[in-house]
């Protein structure tokens, strides 16, 4: 177990009611990682966070963190003893201490007008550190709390939805500097959110869960380009499904056959996943799909189109060209990339 910052073996919580917030759970995160807990609310992630900082003790497993096991085998080591740093969405900072007070509470009274002096650059809040937390913005808040976290050297660091309470427009630059921070000093840490753009940009790996589980983890661009699951593929990146049937050439959908052979029996039905980007279509007056309506996101628009079926599917194309809703368009798949195809809800693997 200590080759890894944390471990959890079959962690299981059950709260009132029979169905467990977090089932058998297994997960591992490596010594200087940033790992996103990812899921649709509900999925048990705060409850991981939790259990990992020791808020609330596992019913079953095991936790470890730096190779010392503080939760299972009739073990519980207490929150304050486990070398945890926690941030909060609310900041949970004192409206009654400057920033640096704040983070000189973090270092429990030792002296350390030196490490503060550190921190505060480090999170470049240097000309801040007087100020009281009203005075700040919801980010320099943030990175308040962040260097709080830090001040006591943790083995580990933990972020519940740390940026939800930031407007839109500020997220991008505070979480960019989060990541940046958590690099600079190495640091261990897992955050947990239900944002999937969020958990893409900072974390080097990402565990989706459902209903308790983890049901996939991986780097981002794995997660978002191989979904082992419909579900994590309906989850990741807006993904339409079409309905498929396997052939030896290809998979016959209603907009024409993929190129991709798949590991499939032919005539089995499968479902194929499709993003905005993997589709291309052209005005046509024999179109048998049409244009339903426009979504602008600045550079390029969405697309939602109505197939001959009925079934919708998003597409995107330049904002230079635009179509109206109403006209007849003829669509087909130009992906460029292996699609992931689904049977039964798993992933099917490409015939070699
Ligand atoms: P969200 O994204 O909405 O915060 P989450 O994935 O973090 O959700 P959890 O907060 O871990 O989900 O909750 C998982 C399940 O456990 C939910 O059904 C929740 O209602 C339940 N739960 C969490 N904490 C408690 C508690 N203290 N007492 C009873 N049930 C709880």
């Amino acid at each position: 177990m200590d080759d890894f910052a944390v471990v959890c073996r079959g962690l299981t919580k059950t709260f009132d009611g029979e169905i467990p917030a977090v089932y058998d759970l297994d997960l591992e995160v490596r010594e200087g990682e940033i790992l996103a807990l990812l899921g649709p609310s509900g999925c048990g992630k705060t409850t991981t966070l939790r259990l990992i900082a020791g808020f609330i003790r596992p019913d079953a497993g095991e936790i470890a963190i730096a190779g010392r096991m503080v939760a299972g085998g009739g073990r519980f080591v207490p929150p304050e003893k486990r070398g945890v740093g926690m941030v909060f969405q609310e900041h949970a900072l004192f409206p009654h201490l400057t920033a640096a007070e704040n983070i000189a509470f973090g270092l429990d009274g030792k002296d350390s007008s030196r490490q503060i002096a550190y921190l505060l650059r480090l999170t470049g809040l240097e000309r801040f550190g007087d100020r009281y937390p009203h005075e700040l913005s919801g980010g320099e808040r943030q990175r308040v709390a962040l260097a709080r976290a830090l001040a006591t050297k943790p083995v580990l660091i933990l972020l519940d939805e740390p940026f939800s309470n930031l407007d839109a427009d500020r997220r991008a630059q505070v979480r960019e500097d989060v990541r940046a921070i958590l690099k600079a000093t190495g640091s261990t840490a897992v955050f947990v959110t239900h944002d999937q753009e969020e958990a893409l940009f900072l974390g080097d790996r990402l565990a989706v869960m459902d209903r308790g589980r983890i049901v996939q983890t991986g780097a981002p661009d794995e997660i978002f380009h191989t979904p082992q699951t419909r579900f994590v593929a309906e989850f990741i990146g807006s993904t339409d499904f079409l309905p498929g049937v396997v052939r030896e050439d290809g998979v016959e959908t209603e907009i024409g056959l993929l190129d991709q052979r798949l590991d499939l029996p032919p005539g089995t039905e499968v479902e194929v996943a499709v993003r905005f980007d993997d589709v291309v279509f052209e005005q046509s007056e024999a179109g048998e799909s049409m244009v339903l309506a426009r979504h602008f996101k600045g550079a390029y628009n969405i697309y939602r189109l109505r197939l001959p079926s009925g079934r919708l599917l998003h597409a995107m194309k330049a904002h230079t060209e635009l179509i109206r809703p109403g006209t007849p368009v003829r669509i087909r798949l130009e992906p460029g990339h292996p699609l992931a195809c689904y049977h039964l809800g798993q992933a099917v693997a490409n015939r070699k």
